[in-house]
């Protein structure tokens, strides 16, 4: 017992708010106030936590700074409070009933991968969870994927339906055991089971499912596979045979397929990767890490076809490690929909949605409430650029510099997230997919529902697209009883890359991606401007061209080949000796050009994007694409390396630059007439682009005085342009700014949305 009249005792008050409930914070504390020789108490409250502690001075200082730096992995403390209190004299610590049931505003948990400690009973023979393929405990396991609403509660979770046994109760009820007030604890006797089916749903005998899965895949048969956030497609990542055919029946043509290894030995095997890869590979979110080949490889081919990189992850689940431990090299690990589709979470809807591809299914009865594709990093020349921010990551929120209205912010079209916004906090949803079916809008639709339950936040403005024809514009435009503002799409990918920076003020914004609707009804992607979240200034475009068909031209870069060449050379394109001409359908490039002058379903365009597909196109590269970007993929991929040479660029000015593309295009054309090589003339082109709006940042300075320069948009996943445009500004003295918290891409553009709205409201 301590002696209240030593005034070496001292009382303190704490308010600790962040991501604090449900990860193991409470016993935590507990344990480290043990070690400092601490009395008190500490509750759960519906802002986070609340402690009372007691002791010497020094303990007391000690403690806290444990607290902020030895918290557990999944904790992440945003504010503590610290308050001087009476000394009470209390003779021990305890952990008091929870103080109010409205758990407002504490923060939900993104899903976790397995922890080294359950890994470590996982494969212990003597442990009673010996290859139980759902155990977790307080620092791992499913998170927001579970929940159904707050609190964070296991009846408000898809592990209501499992009732603990005695031994998992007791250790739930244990403040010092690491499975305390571990929702989904669970265990062989109590928890959720496996079962593996044939393509017809019936239920193989078999004494372990695991190995049989196993042994499946080795076979070459296509796995349907429950994993944490919804189903995977799995085949044996060496066998070509295997991987061509869940190709074919998955309707995927070419996008390069993700892998999963048992560890980094084996990553070793087939890819590159340094320091930093190799602990993103590893941190508890698990993404997929885009790692550059090693070459030769024994991967199949047919995984990531004409691509100097494979999408790579370790196992993140127990079920996982079960899989990889029965000594696969790799496993494609590919997400379980048809093309485009939501994938599938539910056990009837995956028999029904993917029974025409997969040939067995290895399941689970734990539901999954909502689901999340695994998300994908690439690491660029220093940068951390998340291509997919989605499982592991949401919903963890965005700080943002100001507290600002509560927004839900609704995203463009393709790889739609969303937004929703309260105090200093933006928290973005987990990848929802390209809004263009009715599948996709339902998941969105519901995921908006759904976040804004389980975050308690009813939002005031609403925040979209300006494209009229976007789903998630109408879907907000319908909302009664809000307020609602329009967002220029390229003005909020600057916003959103200011916002992740903590930036005030202007800046100059490369905006550069595929698409987006511009203010006067064209559609943009090439795109300097002067902007502050509230305002923005139009300094430099691409000089615009048709795009016949409208989509077909994103599907078809032999349009947009077509467009420039015309726009540059006229009728005179008929004479051009280069092989593009030679091997084109005169009749279709004669129907092509006809639609451009009438202007039938030619919007013209001032895309980036749509200018390496063209570009792409006349080297020869691709005159199809089977995904959005690829034609510009396959450019970047192939670009010869140290070449210092670029082409004549020059621009008009009549206030706003305008980039003559023309002179660019007669480059490329007279450089495929000498037969200079598609490598080289990919680098030069790359190199054009990157001096030619670098010089107009200089300009730029000149007249506003701005030093900083926030890159945004799609375009900027090329590593060449974003390495190119940081070195190249760096070396004239710009502060430069990019991605590294939400997609450069549309993935992220919610963030710059609900930031816009915010200071346009105001
Ligand atoms: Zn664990
Ligand atoms: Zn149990
Ligand atoms: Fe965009």
């Amino acid at each position: 017992m301590m002696d209240s009249k030593d005034g070496n005792f001292i009382a303190k008050g704490l308010e600790i708010s962040g991501i604090v409930q449900g990860v193991g914070f409470r016993p935590f504390v507990y344990r480290l106030a043990g070690r400092f020789n601490l009395k008190g108490e500490i509750a759960n409250t519906s802002s986070g936590v609340s402690a009372h502690i007691e002791g010497t001075q020094s303990d007391v200082d000690a403690f806290l700074t444990d607290l902020k730096e030895k918290g557990p992995p999944l904790a992440r403390i945003t504010d503590i409070m610290v308050k001087a209190e009476p000394f009470r004299d209390l003779e021990e610590f305890v952990i008091a009933k929870s103080r109010s049931r409205k758990y407002g505003s504490t923060l939900i948990s993104p899903d976790v991968s397995i922890c080294d400690d359950c890994l470590r009973e996982l494969l212990s023979p003597r442990n009673r969870r010996y290859r139980y393929p759902f155990i977790n405990c307080t620092n791992c396991g499913p998170r927001y994927t579970i929940i159904d609403n707050i609190p964070y509660d296991r009846p408000n979770t898809s592990m209501k339906h499992f009732q603990m046994c005695e031994s998992c109760q007791a250790e739930y009820d244990d403040p010092a055991n690491r499975r305390f007030h571990a929702q989904p604890n669970a265990c062989f006797d109590c928890g959720p089971r496996i079962s593996l089916h044939d393509s017809v749903w019936k239920e193989m005998d078999t004494p372990d499912p695991i190995s049989q899965t196993a042994a499946l895949l080795r076979q070459g048969y296509i796995l349907a596979i429950k994993s944490l956030g919804g189903f995977h497609l799995a085949v044996d990542a060496e066998n070509s045979k295997a991987v061509v055919r869940l190709r074919k029946r998955k309707h995927r043509e070419e996008k390069p397929l993700a892998i999963m290894s048992y560890d980094l030995k084996k990553i070793q095997e087939y890819a590159h990767m340094d320091q930093e890869e190799e602990k993103i590979l590893t941190s508890p979110q698990r993404p997929i890490v885009i790692l550059k080949k090693r070459e030769p490889n024994s991967i199949s081919g047919e995984v990531s076809p004409r691509n100097n990189y494979f999408g790579v992850m370790l196992p993140y689940t127990p079920l996982h490690y079960l899989i990889l431990g029965h000594g696969f090299t790799a496993l494609v690990m590919t997400s379980g929909n048809i093309s485009e589709e939501p994938i599938a979470v539910d056990n009837d809807d995956a028999f029904k949605r993917l029974s025409s591809i997969a040939d067995y299914f290895l399941i689970h009865d734990r539901d999954i409430y909502l689901r999340s594709d695994d998300s994908i990093i690439k690491r660029t020349a220093g940068v951390i650029q998340p291509i997919r921010r989605s499982r592991g990551y949401v919903p963890a929120p965005i700080l943002l510099k100001d507290r600002i209205p509560r927004i839900l912010a609704c995203g463009a079209e393709l790889k739609n997230t969303i937004c929703l916004t309260k105090g200093n906090k933006a928290f973005l949803s987990q990848h929802l997919g390209d809004l263009e079916n009715l599948s996709t809008f339902e998941f969105f639709q519901r995921t908006i529902d759904h976040m804004k339950r389980i975050l308690g936040i009813e939002p005031e403005i609403i925040a979209c697209d300006l494209h009229p024809d976007y789903l998630s514009t109408r879907y907000a435009l319908e909302q009664d009883d809000v307020k609602k503002i329009q967002v220029q799409h390229h003005h909020a990918h600057i916003a959103g890359c200011m916002a992740e920076n903590g930036l005030d003020g202007d800046v100059i914004g490369l905006s550069f991606d595929g698409a987006g609707y511009g203010p006067d009804g064209t559609v943009w992607g090439g795109e300097i401007l002067v902007a502050e979240e509230g305002k923005v200034l139009h300094r430099a475009t691409i000089s615009q061209v048709p795009m016949p068909g409208s989509g077909a031209a994103i599907r078809e870069p032999w349009r947009m080949a077509v467009s420039y060449l015309y726009d540059t050379f006229g009728d005179e394109i008929w004479n051009l000796n280069i092989p593009f001409m030679k091997e084109l359908d005169k009749e279709k490039a004669r129907v092509v050009i006809e639609m451009m002058r009438k202007g039938i379903n030619s919007p013209l365009t001032s895309s980036l994007g749509r200018l390496f597909d063209g570009v792409a196109a006349i080297a020869g590269i691709r005159n199809h694409v089977y995904f959005e970007g690829q034609a510009a993929m396959d450019l970047e991929m192939m670009a010869a390396e140290n070449i210092e040479e670029f082409y004549d660029y020059e621009w008009s000015s009549e206030g706003l630059y305008r980039v003559m593309v023309q002179i660019v295009i007669a480059g490329v054309v007279k450089d495929m007439k000498k037969g200079v090589k598609p490598q080289i003339i990919s680098a030069k082109f790359h190199t054009t682009i990157i001096k030619m709006f670098s010089h107009l940042c200089e300009i730029i300075r000149t007249e506003s005085g701005l030093n900083r320069v926030a890159l945004s948009g799609g375009s900027f996943q090329n590593s060449i342009l974003l390495w190119g445009f940081i070195k190249d500004l760096e070396g004239k003295g710009f502060e430069v700014y990019s991605h590294r918290l939400v997609p450069t891409n549309d993935g992220g553009i919610c963030l710059g949305q609900a930031v816009v709205a915010a200071y346009s409201a105001s």
